[in-house]
């Protein structure tokens, strides 16, 4: 028994070394408390270590002290541990110190002892034979085990207490310690009163050192680990199936059960149910990671299946887990914002940005289609909302797009461009020019009491260079419709490259047009007009540029141009200058000719034309008489009586105000006898080239005999032979402008020609 227990306390101490050096340097909280109470219980054990196996009075009192100094020094270890392992603040109060005091004074004490004897003496009993020095406690025992049991006894509760309210899974930690302890507890009581000389208590107090060291340092909770996973592998959306090697489920959670149809937790079932869901895996297991659709249409659904094997040590595979996510609702969102994205929300038909790839998409995948870009213009859709309302403009816009989808072709692809055009890109050979023109005849939209013929044009733009933009293909059919303006009975137009090439002549002379008055490139020419004697009694003045790569350009080449983009001000602003200036020099020289000038149409929505000459003429000191002004019929189109106030006011300045160009557009005889005009300016052109056409003849003669009676003077240009000459001043025409006296020349030559230098 001695050996044996020697032997025992030995392990135990040998153990509990290393466990507390470990605890120490441990990086768990907690370590620093083990590693205290680890230490702390070994000087009791060595205690009864020395007391077995000396058999000796003097050792065996030397290892009573070690025994009860180190049994203060275990309580206040437990007690420090106990506090850490159950997460208690411990307390710093009244109690704490009177423990710590207890504790103090009881080491006291028991170090009185052999100065007093009160705590315990040994005496010496024979055990099978040997000697063993057993306690003989005294009053200062008591009071020592008093001090330690109430200590322990309060741990005890302490640990049954958190026991209590902690949750299943954490419970196994603390009824470890609590049995542990109360092994200990019956031990040593048992020692107590059984008067052994033996303490077999401290065998427990060892064992319990080392499941404290156990459970704090290195236990993880594995159940309650199963147990988390296991919730949470349950709670997730996703379903997951679990595979042994054998391909046999072993688990699914609720999710993977609802998604296979399998109920009663019957896994053997999984894997077909799989298998008919999805299909067969591949054969590479790894690559089951693929998105599948289950349904059509509106009941699709989407899942992303993921496979995943796990893998022993040695690399071998050990079993299987798949995850399938439903997707379906992400899908859904995602179709429906690609949806809103690409599709116009008015006509459901694709949007610009959209058509245009598509486009593009055609284009590259059919390398050997021919194909037509058609831009559909609605022509005066403003006018459409105006008169019917937006809700009927809108309506109009669905029918076209409707047409566009079902009439033209199905196939094609098609897409709204703007508020009222449209795009499409079709194969030339699904194009029926004759039947779109027939349907565009009398495109007719019907909402309820309302009706209305819309206008269509289409500008058709054939592809020949792919890798141009498509952008810019639209831009090309766009440019074919400016050749039918609002035109009701042509509806098709096709792009030629002149069309392009018409565009960039336009932008390259409109870009240089500053520049060319700044550098006088701009001339005026006079064209002589003759009296009905012959004599020279003024000119027109007529712009020419003198381009410095393009040469001499005539007015047809620039002035449209200009016309169309207002810039028409700038140049009529110099003519009228040039006019002044010369003029002016004129007046000095003595010569009494007058000019007329061209005032464009266009120049009064840009300028106060009246203001604007009236400056010119008081800055070059020159008499109104003497600069005539030459307007069209197209000026009285729009704000006519604003513009009959303004030429009032030029003939009230003392200006002679000229009808230009009468006899083309929409002359008409009524109007003039309104117009505040002085001269009429009939153009031969427009009657017919030759005065022996006996009907022209008889117009001519009666606009002359209509001038003279609203005593209006005429004049004839465009006057080209010695016959006209004379039958036009047979009819009573006053004055002529044509090439028969002469062509537009420049200002020298006009001044040669009229024989004034
Ligand atoms: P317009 O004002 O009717 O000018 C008369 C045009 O008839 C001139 O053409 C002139 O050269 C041409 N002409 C004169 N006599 C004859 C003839 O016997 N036979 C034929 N076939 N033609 C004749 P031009 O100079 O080419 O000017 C063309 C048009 O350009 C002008 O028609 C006028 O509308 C416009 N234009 C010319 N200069 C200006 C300008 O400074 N300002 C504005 N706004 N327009 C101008
Ligand atoms: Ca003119
Ligand atoms: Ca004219």
């Amino acid at each position: 028994m001695r050996i044996a227990f020697s032997v025992l306390f030995f392990i135990l101490i040998a153990l509990l070394i290393p466990c507390a050096f470990i605890a120490k340097r441990s990086r768990k909280p907690i370590g620093a408390s083990v590693a205290l109470f680890l230490s702390a219980i070994i000087p009791p054990i060595l205690g009864n270590l020395i007391i077995v196996a000396s058999g000796n009075e003097i050792f065996s009192s030397v290892g009573c002290y070690f025994y009860f100094l180190g049994m203060d020094l275990s309580m206040y270890g437990l007690l420090v541990f106990t506090f850490d392992y159950c997460v208690i603040k411990r307390p710093n109060n009244g109690l704490n110190r009177m423990v710590n005091l207890l504790l103090i004074i009881d080491a006291i004490q028991v170090m009185l002892n052999p100065f007093i004897g009160h705590v315990f003496d040994t005496e010496m009993i024979m055990l099978n034979g040997y000697p063993y020095y057993r306690i003989r406690p005294y009053l200062g025992l008591t009071f020592h085990r008093i001090v330690d049991y109430g200590i322990f006894f309060a741990c005890f509760f302490i640990f049954v207490y958190k026991a209590r309210k902690s949750p299943r899974y954490y419970k196994e930690r603390y009824i470890v310690i609590i049995v542990s302890l109360a092994v200990t507890c019956a031990s040593l009581t048992y020692f107590i009163f059984s008067r052994t000389p033996i303490d077999r208590s401290m065998v427990c107090l060892g064992v319990f050192g080392i499941l404290v060291y156990h459970f704090s340092i290195h236990y993880r909770p594995l159940r309650l680990l199963d147990r988390m996973l296991a919730d949470l592998a349950s709670d997730i959306p996703d379903a997951l199936f679990l595979f042994d090697m054998y391909q046999k489920c072993i688990w699914a959670n609720s999710a993977a059960l609802r998604l296979v149809k399998v109920e009663n937790e019957e896994y053997d079932k999984c894997f077909d149910a799989l298998i008919d869901l999805f299909g067969p895996p591949n054969d590479d297991r790894e690559d089951w990671m693929t998105r599948r659709i289950v349904g059509h249409g509106d009941d699709a659904r989407y899942y992303t299946l993921e496979w995943h094997t796990l893998k022993d040590e040695a690399g071998r595979s050990a079993g299987v887990y798949m995850s399938v996510r439903d997707n379906t609702a992400e899908q859904q969102t995602y179709q429906q914002e690609f949806y809103n994205a690409t599709h116009d929300s008015l006509t459901g038909i694709f949007t610009r940005e959209y058509l245009y790839e598509m486009i593009h998409k055609t284009l590259m995948e059919n390398p050997d289609e021919t194909y037509y870009v058609v831009f559909v213009d609605v022509k005066n859709f403003k006018i459409v909302n105006d008169i019917f309302g937006t809700g009927f403009g809108d309506y109009a816009l669905k029918c076209i797009a409707k047409w566009i989808s079902t009439d033209i072709c199905e196939d094609c692809v098609y897409g709204r461009l703007a508020g009222d055009t449209f795009g499409i890109c079709l194969p030339k050979k699904y194009f029926d020019e004759q039947m779109l023109d027939m349907q565009l005849q009398d495109f007719i939209v019907v909402n309820g009491a309302m009706e209305h013929h819309i206008l269509i044009h289409l500008g058709v733009y054939e592809v020949i260079d792919r890798n141009i933009e498509v952008s810019v293909m639209f831009d090309r059919a766009h440019l074919a419709l400016s050749h039918i303006k609002d035109e009701y009975q042509k509806h098709i137009t096709y792009y030629d490259d002149e069309m392009r090439k018409k565009v960039v002549w336009d932008q390259n002379i409109s870009a240089q047009l500053h520049e060319a008055i700044t550098l006088r490139q701009l001339r005026p020419y006079l064209q002589p007009i003759a009296d009905s004697s012959g004599k020279i009694v003024g000119c027109e003045a007529l712009v020419r540029w003198i381009h410095p790569e393009n040469g001499f350009m005539p007015p047809g080449a620039f002035i449209p141009v200009f016309e169309k983009n207002g810039m028409i001000v700038e140049v009529d602003r110099y003519m009228w200058r040039c006019a002044c200036e010369i003029l002016s020099s004129w007046k000095e020289k003595g010569i009494d000719l007058f000019i007329s000038v061209n005032i464009s149409p266009k120049d009064f929505y840009f300028m106060d034309v009246n203001s604007e000459i009236r400056k010119l003429v008081r800055k070059f000191d020159v008499d109104p008489k003497k600069l005539r002004i030459e307007i069209t019929e197209s000026v009285m189109m729009d704000d006519l009586d604003n513009r009959m106030d303004i030429l009032r006011q030029f003939r009230r300045e003392g200006f002679i105000v000229e009808m230009d160009d009468f006899g083309s557009g929409f002359s008409s005889l009524n109007m003039l006898k309104d117009m505040p005009v002085d001269v009429l300016k009939i153009d031969m052109n427009f009657l017919g080239k030759s005065t022996d056409d006996q009907r022209s003849n008889t117009i001519v003669q009666n606009i002359i005999n209509l001038t003279r009676d609203l005593e209006i003077e005429s004049l004839t240009e465009g006057v080209e032979t010695e016959i006209q000459y004379k039958a036009l001043a047979k009819m009573g025409c006053r004055l002529f402008q044509g090439y028969y006296f002469a062509k537009p020349m420049p200002v020298d030559e006009f001044m040669k020609f009229c024989s004034l230098e």
